[in-house]
């Protein structure tokens, strides 16, 4: 038995004050529950801020959406300014986890996942990102789920959330409050690249609580989808995966963001794919070349080689259809 402190934040200040004092923020707990089960994580100290009034999600006065950060990703997903403007975060929303798990999880804390790295989770093996220093079990072991874009020679998993690469490529703006203040970065800045610090995931410092997520209006003409690909139809994570939001002008692309889940070891923007589609008529010689172009990169090992041909044609596919139903 680990001895545990607990605050109940009675409103942000509190909370902000708990957390510079080294404590851990809760919501729905769907991770670091989990993760202390495990003895992964270990915190001294939780912050429960549940009572904190950032679950709705309203409209901006200039258009988008403010989202909370303790709004359920349950909620989110069947809001209908959601379903109606941001389809593709519907999709992700809803292809992740499962319905008990979607009625708990945060939008804060889905952006707070952390890998599924087999190595990660168990306490046993060596794992730069839980015990720095340790070495990468997965490098010359099991890499079958893990990133092929953004890895390093000390860490290769990928990122394990659907709503995060649907928020990149809808530009997404992640609130943040600290003692110092508040800011706002945009959603595919606030995750950071493993490098030779794979323990740091995001931009946070100590304290920082993540309040809210900010949606701007969707463009003109615009549709958005999600397509993901996994070993089955439910309860499963990415093997690849693509968010793709686009509009056409006279039949040729027009506005195109790109993000791509299950390969990266962040959400990954596909700005290679954005770039070879900009201002050209979308048939299939361009779509299939703008999906390997994103590919270009890619570092596979030989249990992970698969997703790199996996990767292209999912986002040949999310492209094939979002450019139909922007034609509609
Ligand atoms: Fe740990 Fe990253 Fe290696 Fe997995 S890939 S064992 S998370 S260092």
């Amino acid at each position: 038995m680990e001895p545990l402190r607990y605050t109940r934040a009675r409103d942000l200040e509190h909370a902000l004050q708990a957390g510079a004092e080294g404590g851990r923020f809760i919501a729905g707990g769907t991770t670091l529950v989990d993760l202390m089960k495990l003895g992964v994580e270990q915190p001294g100290h939780v912050v429960d801020i549940n009572d904190l009034p950032l679950d709705r999600i309203e409209p901006l006065p200039g258009g988008g959406l403010r989202i909370g950060a303790l709004a359920r990703n349950a909620d989110l997903a069947r809001h209908p300014a959601v379903r109606r403007d941001y389809a593709a975060l519907a999709q992700a929303l809803e292809s992740g986890a499962s319905p008990q798990l979607r009625n708990m999880a945060t939008t804060g804390g889905n952006l707070m996942q952390r890998t599924r790295c087999g190595y990660f989770r168990d306490v046993a093996m060596p794992c730069n990102k839980r015990e720095p220093g340790s070495g990468c079990a997965a490098l010359a072991g099991h890499h079958r789920m893990l990133a092929v874009l953004g890895t390093s020679e000390h860490c290769i998993a990928s990122h394990p959330s659907d709503m995060s690469v649907a928020l990149a490529a809808l530009d997404a703006r992640v609130g943040i409050a600290g003692r110092q203040g508040e800011r706002q970065v945009p959603v595919a800045g606030f995750f950071l690249l493993p490098g030779d610090t794979p323990q740091r995931e995001t931009v946070l410092q100590q304290g920082e609580l993540i309040t809210h997520v900010e949606l701007p209006p969707p463009p003109p003409g615009s549709r958005s989808v999600y397509v993901k690909l996994r070993d089955r139809a439910s309860y499963e994570f990415a093997l690849a995966s693509a968010a793709v939001c686009l509009s056409l002008e006279h039949g040729t692309v027009g506005h195109l963001r790109v993000a791509l889940g299950g390969v990266g070891t962040r959400p990954w923007r596909a700005h290679e794919t954005e770039q070879a589609l900009a201002g050209q008529a979308p048939d299939e010689a361009r779509l299939a070349a703008a999906a390997r172009a994103a590919l270009r990169e890619a570092r596979p090992l030989a249990g992970n080689a698969f997703k790199v041909e996996l990767a292209r044609r999912c986002i040949a596919h999310a492209l094939r259809l979002t450019a139909a139903a922007a034609e509609s």
